[in-house]
């Protein structure tokens, strides 16, 4: 009788202790079942600079998904026979391809330039001859300047642009009728050109960009050079990816 009991007793306390471990090792497993996975993303996230689809779907709280949104940079008023190669070494060092608006006699003795764009797969377009708010002149002289810098263009790459950016942003019901181009203004404007301070410029890009953001700078200047690649390389870690402008307006 006693040592049915113990029997009995050793019995219960191989089920209690038995289940517990049970519950133990379970907690145990999904606590690092967590911490590897977290771990696992930050891995992937630092290597290829977006979240992948496994963290969001695990815990649906992250606010990064794998990609942020589309963005597009934009440069006005260039070639710049120093600033412009600056920034195209830092987009090339970062595979981003932008888009150029240039001005045609900018493109005067920087033909290599222009032709670098083209090579490493940037948009070229056209910002007028001589930065002239074309409303403000004949269409006659408004058609001039457009057509001057469509013809150095397609000299030196072999084709002519399809999109302008009239400057100012002042174009015409008329000037649409008679221009067979696309017309691709800006929806962020960090006013690099009046500020000329990296810092500032970036900031204000952080602060408003968006899925879809086109943004406006002018490779004229070593400040707006310098923010555009720190905007680069903030927003790529931030899931973001950078598109020629042209993938942005068509949608
Ligand atoms: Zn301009």
């Amino acid at each position: 009788m006693v040592r049915w009991k113990w029997r009995m007793s050793r019995r219960l306390a191989v089920w209690f202790w038995g289940i517990l471990a049970l519950f133990l090792s379970a907690d145990f497993y999904g606590r690092l079942y967590i911490f590897t996975s977290g771990q696992h993303a930050a891995a992937e996230n630092a290597a290829h600079s977006e979240v992948p689809e496994i963290y969001n779907e695990s815990f649906g709280e992250t606010e990064h998904s794998g990609s942020a949104g589309v963005i597009a940079l934009t440069f006005d008023d260039g070639p710049h026979e120093i600033y412009t190669p600056r920034l195209l070494d830092g987009l090339k060092e970062r595979g981003v391809r932008a888009s150029f608006f240039l001005i045609g006699q900018n493109i005067d003795g920087n033909e290599d330039i222009v032709l670098r764009m083209q090579k490493e797969g940037h948009l070229i377009g056209n910002h007028s001859q001589s930065h002239m708010q074309l409303t403000a002149e004949s269409v006659k002289s408004a058609c001039e300047q457009i057509e001057g810098t469509n013809q150095k263009i397609e000299a030196v790459t072999g084709m002519a642009p399809e999109y302008i950016r009239p400057p100012y942003g002042s174009w015409s019901d008329e000037l649409e009728s008679m221009v067979p181009m696309t017309v691709a203004l800006w929806n962020l404007d960090p006013l690099d050109w009046k500020l000329q301070d990296k810092d500032a410029v970036v900031r204000h890009v952080l602060a408003h960009v968006e899925n879809g953001s086109i943004i406006l700078l002018h490779d004229i200047y070593g400040t707006s050079v310098d923010a555009a690649l720190e905007i680069v390389d903030t927003l790529s870690q931030k899931g973001y990816e950078f598109v020629t402008i042209d993938e942005l307006l068509v949608e």
